[in-house]
């Protein structure tokens, strides 16, 4: 179970940004709002890489917040996947599981699967210019899935893709959540991405 209890962050003399729900492992939980609401702000809260004013952040009972951003129970598919373009498919998820991508074989395991999870197994020695928009966000959510952690942020991940490519990821989410028991939270602005997720929507 994820709480989010009070949250309260207020950019310097900027927006304020408030929070306050609870999504059930294994649910999947959308957060919406138009933009500007705050969506991005509180998954960066929940992720650690922005600190509250007030307010608290839990996970199976206890606080995150004492946790730095690495070190917490969740993985994050940003908005734009910042892939590395100097760096193969391969490394793009090793830099996620080790800064230095010196991984143990069981890592290098999880990347092998993570890339076959996603369809794409076979661009392990690609660099992201040379793949599509949806293989990029591919990519970026094998390095999630190989960080095999057991709670999801996903922020806008269908904005930038074209019809057939937000199918295509949609049902790729769909999967994961069954199989790998993950607890999603998504932020969008499209009622359609949480109807077809399944996801109980918290308004923001
Ligand atoms: P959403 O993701 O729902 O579009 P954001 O969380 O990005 O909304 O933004 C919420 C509010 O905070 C907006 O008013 C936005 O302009 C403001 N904001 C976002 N990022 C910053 C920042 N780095 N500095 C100051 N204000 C920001
Ligand atoms: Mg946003």
């Amino acid at each position: 179970m994820l709480e989010v209890e009070n949250l309260f962050f207020q950019y310097p003399r900027g927006a304020c940004v408030r929070a306050h729900f609870r999504a059930a492992a294994g649910a999947a939980c959308a957060l919406m709002g138009a933009s500007g609401a705050g969506k991005s702000t509180i998954l960066n809260l929940i992720a650690g890489l922005l600190t509250p004013a007030r307010g608290d952040i839990r996970f199976h009972g206890r606080s995150l917040l004492a946790d730095k951003p690495a070190a917490r129970p969740l993985t994050y598919l940003l908005q734009s996947g910042n892939l590395f373009a100097h760096l193969t498919v391969r490394e793009n998820l090793a830099i996620g599981l080790h800064p230095g991508m010196k991984l143990t074989s069981e890592q290098n395991r999880a990347v092998e699967r993570a890339l076959a999870r996603v369809s794409l197994g076979g661009f392990a020695e690609r660099k992201p210019p040379s793949l599509s928009g949806g293989q990029r966000q591919r990519v970026a959510l094998a390095r999630c899935l190989a960080r095999d952690r057991p709670l999801l942020l996903l922020d806008e991940p269908f904005s930038a893709l074209d019809q057939n490519l937000r199918e295509e990821m949609l049902a790729l989410i769909r999967e994961l959540r069954r199989d790998q028991k993950l607890t999603l939270l998504l932020a969008t602005h499209r009622a359609q991405d949480a109807e077809e997720l399944g996801a109980e929507v918290v308004e923001v």
